[in-house]
């Protein structure tokens, strides 16, 4: 404990000592004054006195590299401190250069430096020796890995099956390399991990604003709205927490909608704890209100919604006029009573009274996110997000100060060094033609697809992406993994061991936030930057002379860096340039050269980054070396409302204007897309692209929707089977309390801890000191009737299967539901693996019917860390996703987390962990989702797979949205 009076006192004394000799007293280690951050003039010689060597005061010297964090989505900046008598890390702080998380971390953040010395981490490339999923590796050569994979991707792009090439992504990181290099190889085989996490989120937001994030202005808002643990977990958490805070310490108000007692929960003015998938129902009930009362923001709503399109469709025989569309508004959600939501929710409609009334009182300020929570766990989730986001598009508070902004106004990016053409065809893998509306690939299918028999995969890539842990139904994946017909050849490019990982035949070792370069820009705040993750052993060495021609040179062991690794292997699959993939990796400086990480880059900042070369020519520097030395740069602040901006001349050539105000022009847009709104509507029948939409006679900017104005009313969901789903609506879940029987409830998996990253920090032994297992929170009125008390063992069972796990008896979860984190779980079969996190099992299978015992838990351990020897806890929790069958929502795609169990007390043959699944029915329920969607075959209004204007991560040419046998595809939306 330290003792301040005392530690005053010395400071005092020291300074009077130093004064006394005419000198200025610096009480900092670095003797400046103390400062929050060290001041980046100091960066490169920054002397701190090593706590170690206390009460000794050793000085140890630093230079300061900037890189971004990669252990969330976040990419808050981070500092390395590069010890420089060693050239090592010695630790990783925040910093304050990065406009987003301005020098603030949350623990994730430093706790990089245990990755990068983790004992259990992958440092060369293998190759499996025995039969997949065996366990059994040898160490190989790049070369061997590069050259073999080279050859089969050439084989099957020249025999005429690049279906066959596919790269799953779990957790990107970066500004879209990847898909480039997809398209450079004329492959549709980009496929995400967004469907297991946020496509529900992104669905709710797209059919409003063309855009699939929100981007809340928090720290100025009056009233901030969570549909979320968004403080603990969110997305964008510590960016947006720390703006959250700032809000509530200038009085906004913060309510927050969780079932469970969250951390963000404990920091709410109103807590509301509603039944799961009821909470679209709430936020109905109080648009209602405000619709009721008068409330909305009159003009804004008459100048941004789509009201005439919605009334020109739905009632054409009406008089076109605002007050025409206010009349049925008012009916339209008359029946969203707070007793309705009431009886929905299980809140109180006295209490849903309160909150419309602090919503309202918002004003133009009132900022609201909601992401995975409620929009990834329900059938219909999408439309927590769309019913969020109504509450601001009908308060005006769109763009404002203290409001919600679509993403792109606060992101940008960056045109890079090349764009390959749109690939020519369409893989039915990822998007097949049941979910036209997926805002994502269906990426958790592929094993049922594959088993479906709709294909097979000759080269699959797994990169930092785990779907044997993460995703439902997990054992389906090992069994298509497991099958070579199914699966060439699996390569999983990855930092750290993962279940995944085992069932492969190359583990491929990627580097970790440090060892890797990444650009980025995110909606933190009404801002735009860009945040570079670099290296920085790497820009260290450069700093003092040295040249790294290959981050390989660098990195420990042979671990390298994705950027390089597809250069390279881009030059293997066409050494000669025949197949005109090459020269999308070709040095533009040097023609015919190999393209460098170095130009790559310089290019980007050189030519794409306004603002960037005149900032570092003011410090001498060229731009690169400015993102080397500070690792961020702020493009723009306070942007305001860009779809008010009035499209400037230069930019209206042969326009035509649609009977709705649509405005579409030939003139080529803008280099740089800093004011330009992404997404791609639909361009005109003459191919004239959308550029703005005419309010009260002006041409201003708009929205990227087919109609340019907010939609209330989706004339796409309209046209392509979902006219109910059209409007901003409550869809019942599939936990609805209707459709469970009377001895179940409702599981809640999908929560964060904030202290672990899904699939990657079970090498990172500070965080996992800090939560290692995953109880199950259970009320204790339930509790009591099971017989249960906190520590008891549970069966939980599901559609498929059961697992075995503590319960933790709290009055933090609603009666009738229980909770468990999917952060927990973690396992191997074999030795290789993260000792530290994850239990040794034993797997059995017969047929489709599998079962996990676990065998051991953490032990201590012996390694070059002595840490490894003090690890005190076993308990690493339990993989519940395993027992998950897949439940694609027939609209979004997204996968319908939430589980209808039955909760038993453990029976004498139970163990903890203990899993049992059966993969025959994992495959009916399948089907039985599978009923339930819309299929372009069917729905398509036009002849093609899906909407061209609907977002798609790699989008293919024109062409190939034509569903087979149906013709040329015929523009809808937005005409
Ligand atoms: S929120 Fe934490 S884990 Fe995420 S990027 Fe920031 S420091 Fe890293």
């Amino acid at each position: 404990m330290i003792n301040l009076t005392r530690l005053n006192k010395l400071v005092r004394a020291a300074r009077d000592a130093v004064e006394a000799r005419g000198e200025t007293f610096y009480p900092g280690p670095s003797r400046i004054h103390l400062a929050a951050f060290p001041p980046k003039e100091r960066w490169n010689d920054w002397v701190e006195l090593d706590s170690k060597a206390w009460p000794a005061r050793v000085e140890k010297r630093y230079m300061l590299v900037p890189t971004t964090c990669f252990n969330c989505e976040s990419a808050c900046g981070l500092l390395a401190y590069v010890d420089r008598d060693t050239m090592q890390v010695r630790k990783f702080e925040g910093n304050p250069e990065h406009p987003g998380s301005r020098g603030r971390n949350c623990a994730k953040g430093p706790a990089t430096l245990n990755q990068i010395t983790d004992p259990d981490r992958i440092l060369y490339p293998l190759k499996r020796a025995g039969r997949r999923g065996e366990g059994k590796w040898v160490r190989v050569s790049w070369d061997e890995v590069l050259n073999d994979l080279g050859d089969r991707i050439r084989r099957a792009i020249t025999e005429g099956r690049p279906n066959e090439v596919m790269y799953h992504v779990g957790r990107p990181g970066e500004d879209g390399y990847t898909e480039r290099v997809l398209a450079a190889w004329g492959v549709d085989g980009h496929n995400t991990h967004t469907n297991v996490c946020s496509s529900g989120g992104r669905a709710g937001y797209h059919y409003w604003m063309g855009l699939d994030r929100p981007s809340p202005d928090h720290a100025n808002a009056r009233v901030i709205l969570l549909v979320s643990s968004h403080l603990e977990a969110g997305h964008y958490f510590n960016p947006h927490a720390q703006r959250v805070i700032e809000a509530k310490q200038n009085g906004a108000k913060l309510i927050v909608f969780d079932t469970r007692l969250s951390n963000t929960a404990t920091h709410a003015d109103h807590w509301v704890a509603p039944y799961p998938g009821s909470e679209a129902a709430i936020l109905l009930a109080i648009a209602n209100d405000v619709i009721q009362r008068g409330l909305y923001h009159r003009e804004f709503v008459r100048r941004w919604w789509n009201w005439q399109e919605y009334l020109a469709h739905e009632h054409p025989g009406l008089a076109p006029s605002f007050e025409t569309f206010e009349q049925i508004l008012k009916t339209l959600y008359a029946g969203y009573t707070f007793e309705y939501a009431a009886a929905e929710s299980g809140v109180d409609a006295g209490v849903l009274r309160e909150l419309a009334g602090v919503v309202a009182s918002a004003g133009t300020r009132l900022s609201t996110h909601t992401w995975r929570s409620a929009a990834a766990g329900n059938l219909g989730g999408w439309q927590v997000p769309r019913t969020l986001f109504f509450l601001n598009a009908l308060l005006g508070a769109v763009a404002t100060e203290g409001g919600t902004y679509p993403n792109a106004w606060n992101k940008f990016v960056p045109r890079p060094i090349y764009v390959p053409p749109h690939p020519p065809i369409w893989n039915e893998l990822t998007w097949p033609r049941e979910y036209p509306l997926a805002i994502n690939e269906l990426s958790f299918l592929l094993p049922h697809l594959l088993k479906d028999g709709r294909g097979r995969l000759d080269v699959y890539f797994t990169r930092v992406y785990n779907p044997v842990w993460t995703n439902p139904d997990g054992f389906s994946w090992i069994e298509a993994l497991t099958d070579e017909r199914l699966v060439g050849l699996h390569a999983a490019l990855t930092p750290v061991w993962s279940e995944t990982a085992f069932f492969a035949d190359y583990v491929l070792p990627m580097g970790l936030g440090s060892e890797r370069h990444d650009l980025h820009s995110y909606e933190q705040y009404d801002g735009q930057w860009i945040a570079f993750r670099q290296p920085v052993l790497r820009a260290a060495r450069e700093r003092l002379g040295d040249r790294a021609t290959d981050t390989r040179q660098i990195n420990p062991g042979e671990v390298w860096e994705e950027n390089e690794f597809w250069i390279e292997l881009s030059w293997r699959i066409d050494p000669d340039g025949r197949l005109g993939i090459r020269r999308w990796f070709e040095s533009k400086r040097t023609p015919g050269q190999k393209l460098t990480v170095d130009e790559y880059y310089a290019h980007i900042f050189d030519h794409s980054v306004p603002g960037l070369p005149e900032r570092a020519a003011g410090e001498d520097l060229t731009p690169l070396e400015f993102m080397r030395r500070y690792g961020a740069f702020e493009i723009a602040a306070q942007i305001g409302p860009l779809h008010e901006r009035r499209i400037p001349p230069e930019e209206l050539a042969d326009v035509r204007v649609d009977p709705l105000g649509r405005v579409y022009t030939r003139a080529p847009a803008p280099a740089t897309s800093n004011i330009v709104p992404t997404g791609s509507p639909e361009p005109d029948a003459e191919g004239r692209r959308p550029v703005g939409v005419q309010v009260d006679g002006e041409t201003l900017r708009g929205f990227p929707t087919p109609s340019g104005r907010l939609e209330f009313y989706s004339r796409t969901l309209a046209e392509w089977g979902w006219r109910e789903s059209a409007l901003p609506t409550y869809i019942k879940s599939h936990i609805h309390r209707e459709r469970l029987a009377p001895d179940q409830m409702v599981l809640i998996s999908t929560f964060r801890l904030p202290v672990q990253i899904h699939t990657r920090s079970a090498n990172a032994k500070w965080l996992n000191e800090i939560a290692h297992t995953n109880p199950l929170w259970i009320h204790p009125g339930d509790a009591r009737g099971l017989g249960l008390r906190t520590g008891d063992l549970v069966r939980v069972e599901t559609e498929t299967g059961y697992f075995v796990v503590k319960a933790w008896v709290t009055e933090g979860i609603r009666p009738g539901v229980v909770a468990c984190s999917h952060h927990m779980g973690r396992w191997k079969v074999r030795e290789a693996g993260e000792r530290q996190m994850m239990a040794t099992v034993s797997l059995d299978r017969s047929g489709g019917r599998w079962s996990m015992r676990q065998i051991q838990g953490a032990q201590p351990f012996a390694s070059e860390d002595p840490d490894t020897l003090k690890i005190w806890w076993t308990d690493v929790g339990v993989h519940q996703n395993l027992t998950f069958a897949v439940h694609p929502d027939p609209v979004s795609g997204q996968h319908c987390w939430h589980q209808a169990v039955r909760v038993r007390k453990a029976g004498p043959d139970d163990r903890y962990g203990d899993i049992a699944v059966d993969t025959a029915r994992s495959m009916e329920i399948f089907r039985q989702w599978l009923a339930l969607v819309r299929q372009a075959d069917r729905y398509s209004p036009n002849g093609t797979r899906r909407p061209y204007w609907l977002m798609r991560p790699l989008r293919p040419s024109r062409d190939a949205y034509r569903l087979p046998d149906r013709g040329q595809p015929a523009a809808v939306s937005g005409e």
